[in-house]
């Protein structure tokens, strides 16, 4: 198992997680999950755990920055209120859906996560994370600084490691200009969201990311998701190029279930027949993703179509659909940008569309 300096360790067994979640809870089966109370004594989690084994149920414990869980699978006609009532517990939960701690059904109160220095992102705080798609120089950097200061943008995006089309294409500064960056960004108070590739990349990022993204090319790579979650830094999550909505929530649930509960969806646009621009934007799984689950969900409109002209309205479109913020690519000169720059706003144009945004989101929390 990795271990990183600065992030929580799980004591509990690395091949014992997720046993649940391969369809487990099919007809006879069915999951529970038990909330530990933060003070539960060491007999009070024995005498659970002898319940559970009496009962034939499998358990996982999960220990999150926000809590501490039993996941418990078995017999379906086994009354869960047996359990619930049982000293040291403080709720328990049964989730029908294959996602589970990721899901709504059980937790009716939607995460907020929170950033330093005040930051939220969740429901009912609308954030904007923008920067170019690759992050390129120093003046670079500082000129977008600059722009998004001016703007009251808080979270720069950009990337150091690029995934790429083609091995040919400019692949990313890597972990020297990220320390760049870093330095610039804090000294303005603005935080960074940028990709992370491998597993091996965690380490050497982990003091200088504040969220990490997993790009849609990652987005089942499984191994990555495992050792993220034991990070003590949040998580953006891209929907994969062809993923399901399931598919995506399920991905969460390997942030979730390995320790970290910090986790935002992203939807970023799938693949489908259309070949007018580069990803159709799934508007219908904003929507959809608010009610499944309590993680926020943030749209990368970019991406999501691909064609800077069309920006504007798709991230407006998002927000109508009940997006919790927007991650977008804004460059000085996206004609001379070293990756996507046919989706990347100026930053005129990016101005614009900030007031927008903020604008539409008002009216949204109004209706
Ligand atoms: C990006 O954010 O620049 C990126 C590569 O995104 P995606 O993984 O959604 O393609
Ligand atoms: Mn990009």
């Amino acid at each position: 198992m990795l271990s990183f300096s600065n992030s929580r360790i799980h004591a509990f067994s690395h091949s014992l997680i997720l046993a649940f979640s391969h369809s487990s809870t099919n007809q006879q089966q069915q999951l529970m999950i038990i909330q530990l109370d933060q003070n539960i004594t060491a007999s009070q989690l024995e005498r659970l755990k002898e319940k559970l084994r009496e009962i034939q149920y499998k358990t996982n414990r999960v220990s999150t920055q926000y809590g501490d869980y039993i996941i418990g699978v078995g017999k379906k006609d086994f009354d869960i209120r047996a359990i619930g009532t049982m000293p040291g517990i403080r709720d328990i939960h049964r989730v029908s859906d294959d996602y589970k701690l990721v899901s709504k059904k059980w937790r009716v109160e939607d995460t907020v996560i929170e950033l330093e220095g005040g930051i939220k992102l969740g429901t009912g705080h609308f954030a904007i994370m923008a920067g170019p798609c690759s992050i390129e120089s120093e003046e670079q950097i500082e000129k977008t600084i600059n722009h998004l200061a001016t703007n009251g943008i808080r979270i720069m995006r950009g990337g150091v490691y690029k995934p790429r089309s083609s091995p040919y294409s400019f692949r990313g500064l890597g972990i020297e200009g990220l320390k760049l960056w870093y330095n610039k960004a804090h000294e303005a108070g603005i935080k960074i969201i940028t990709e992370v590739m491998m597993v091996e990349q965690i380490e050497a990022m982990l003091p200088y990311a504040d969220i990490f993204q997993v790009g849609a090319r990652n987005s089942q790579n499984f191994n990555l998701l495992d050792a993220l979650g034991e990070v003590g830094k949040p998580v953006l999550l891209k929907r994969g190029i062809s993923g399901t909505i399931d598919e995506l929530l399920q991905a969460a649930e390997y942030i979730f279930s390995n320790g970290n509960e910090r986790i935002m969806l992203c939807e970023r646009g799938i693949r489908t027949y259309e070949t007018a621009y580069r990803n159709t934007m799934d508007i219908n799984a904003i929507a959809m993703l608010k009610d499944k689950t309590h993680l926020p969900v943030i749209a990368d409109p970019s991406h999501g179509i691909g064609l800077r002209r069309y920006v504007d309205k798709v991230a407006l479109a998002s927000i109508m659909a009940g997006a919790d913020g927007i991650i977008m690519e804004v460059h000085e000169q996206p004609e001379k940008a070293f990756s996507d720059g046919q989706q990347t706003l100026s930053f005129p144009e990016a101005e614009r569309l900030y007031k927008q945004m903020r604008q539409a989101f008002e009216l949204r929390e109004g209706f």
